[in-house]
């Protein structure tokens, strides 16, 4: 029985180890790397709890190293969708029901079997399946995913405790029903962190999910499955269903029982899911809660007063730490021209040193772009880029799709404010600097605020306070993240909470109390201790 209010104060972030040669974790997670390179696993549906295999096979292979096949994996068809939303549903009661102690520690004991046993199989899995590297591998999941998850119970527990005022002879209550209905989440390839918390931040407010996982993340997703399991998620809570990510989209928002959409991925496919979503409003019972985090065209500005050393690492860490593929990753930048030169000869200076790779040779800091189709995305950019006369490539520019996926990073110098690679989204190591004449500082600031159309991340670099306030006052709405003399990536849960607005998504915040409020439904209760017995009011007394 239940019978106290438990306590769950506000955790601390998941140290983060450093794999630094000798160290007890690297021994780990290079005998992990080898026991998972070592094998092909198939990874199966996992619907209320059971396995469930088609037939309909696609292939997991390293992206830096692409004829090795990590796993095979089974495909969903419309039957495999409906079922798992009939065993959302059917999952639904019991766990709302279940008290929020105890959905609490389940979800304590997945961050902390993350924080053990499993950190080195995470960590193997990221590092294969993703192409990153150790650090890289080690901030997402294992580290971000259990800060995800300690922090969202104590999140959960101060909306919980969000109550009213009560008056004379009544008692007033808040109550935070999960949503009616199951909620779908599809999630990104880059953050495993993203894919394990758009699950479990629903379901840690009741919630059951249908999950559609990215084909390219399936590695480590597969594993997290194993690990909720472990944890004592009850069957049925996340239903996890790789396939097309339109066939489940279409399926789910067809059906009456839709109730949320949890969704990180790019603007173009959250826009369309979106657009279904309106299409069958009239089908559900409640307006379905919608939260997107999209895509990006994250800024790094630059004034004159900028310490040039500390811009040039920012700029070289936003942009190119795993490879560019960070929603959040530095892919435009405005530097005046007083500063260009020793700025651009720090860049070069850091990219001769760089070394690109395999994963497991832990002296590459770069490694390979997700896939295929990604590989040639970035290249298409490189060759108009070569091609343009508004444009000019400094570093980089040349890639190899033989073994692995590998792009050198590459920068190019837009000769024009809004040349196509300073406007629009690319998702890999390219970054595009506009240079501008020092006097023009206002004016290059409202360009940067105009030029894309997402709102995402963004950063002021300046030693001069009247600067910084100038970038504060005009890129108010360029992002969602902003940063001061940092760079725009590395968001950590319980101190930045993450997101973006305008084309960026719908500003939820990962990582907050104002996601996890959108999975619940409050209820009002009045008591009334004393009702009234007479309808006369004492006005109507003559
Ligand atoms: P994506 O949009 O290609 O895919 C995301 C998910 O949607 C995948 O699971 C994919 O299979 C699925 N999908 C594809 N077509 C679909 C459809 N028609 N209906 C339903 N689902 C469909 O994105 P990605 O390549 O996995 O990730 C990169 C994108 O994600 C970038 O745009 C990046 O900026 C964004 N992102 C944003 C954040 C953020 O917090 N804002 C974080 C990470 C990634």
């Amino acid at each position: 029985m239940n019978n106290a209010i438990f306590n769950y104060p506000m955790p601390t972030n998941e140290p983060v180890k450093s794999y630094a040669p000798g160290s007890p974790e690297r021994k780990a997670l290079q005998e992990a790397l080898k026991e998972l390179s070592g094998k092909t696993i198939d990874i199966p549906l996992i619907i209320g709890g059971k396995e469930i295999r088609t037939g309909k096979i696609g292939k997991v292979v390293m992206p830096h190293d692409h004829k090795k096949v990590l796993a095979t994996y089974h495909l969903c068809t419309e039957k495999e969708v409906k079922m798992a939303i009939d065993a959302a549903m059917k999952a639904k009661k019991a766990w709302a029901d279940m008290p929020f102690p105890s959905r609490a520690s389940i979800m304590l004991k997945i961050a902390d079997l993350l924080a053990t046993k499993y950190r080195p199989l995470i960590a193997a899995a990221v590092m294969l399946g993703q192409s990153k590297n150790a650090y890289q591998a080690e901030i997402d999941a294992p580290c971000e995913l259990i800060d995800f998850l300690r922090f969202n119970v104590h999140f959960a527990q101060e909306i919980y405790r969000n109550q009213t005022n009560r008056d004379a002879l009544t008692l007033n209550r808040m109550e935070y029903r999960p949503l009616e209905g199951f909620v779908l989440t599809v999630t990104p390839f880059n953050f495993t962190a993203i894919a394990g918390n758009l699950n479990l931040s629903p379901a840690l407010m009741g919630n059951t999910t249908v999950w559609k996982p990215s084909t390219t993340s399936l590695l480590s997703n597969y594993y997290l499955m194993q690990i909720f399991k472990e944890a004592g998620l009850p069957d049925g809570v996340v239903n996890f269903v790789p396939g097309s990510g339109s066939l489940i989209g279409n399926v789910c928002t067809n059906h009456k029982d839709f109730g949320g959409f949890h969704f990180t991925g790019s603007t173009k496919v959250f826009n369309s899911v979106w657009e279904n979503i309106g299409k069958n409003l009239s089908k559900y019972k409640s307006y379905p809660k919608i939260v997107g985090e999209t895509g990006g065209k994250d800024f790094i500005f630059a004034h004159t007063s900028a310490d040039v050393k500390a811009l040039a690492v920012a700029l070289v860490r936003g942009a190119y730490e795993y490879q560019g593929q960070k929603c959040s990753a530095a892919s435009r930048a405005y530097i005046p021209k007083s500063i260009w030169t020793p700025v651009k000869a720090e860049i070069g200076k850091m990219l001769k040193e760089i070394k690109m790779g395999d994963v497991q040779d832990f002296s590459n800091l770069i490694n390979a772009v997700i896939d295929e189709t990604s590989f040639d995305n970035c290249m298409t950019y490189i060759a108009h880029a070569k091609k343009s006369k508004d444009a000019e490539i400094v570093f980089g520019g040349t890639g190899d799709k033989k073994k692995g996926y590998f792009i050198e990073p590459t920068l190019i110098l837009a000769k024009e404010p809004k040349y196509k690679s300073m406007e629009e989204e690319i998702f890999g190591p390219i970054l595009t600097v506009y240079v501008y004449p020092d006097t023009d500082y206002e004016k290059t600031l409202k360009l940067c605020d105009t030029t894309s159309p997402y709102a995402l991340t963004g950063a002021i670099f300046a030693n001069d306070r009247a600067a910084i306030e100038i970038a504060d006052d005009i890129l108010h709405y360029a992002a969602g993240n902003f940063y001061i003399n940092d760079k725009p990536t590395g968001a950590v849960v319980g101190q930045q909470p993450f997101g973006g607005a305008r084309a960026s998504g719908t500003n939820d915040k990962a990582g907050s109390y104002l996601n996890l409020i959108r999975w619940t439904s409050p209820r009002s209760i009045k008591e009334n201790f004393v009702p009234p017995t007479d309808y006369k009011y004492p006005f109507l007394v003559k």
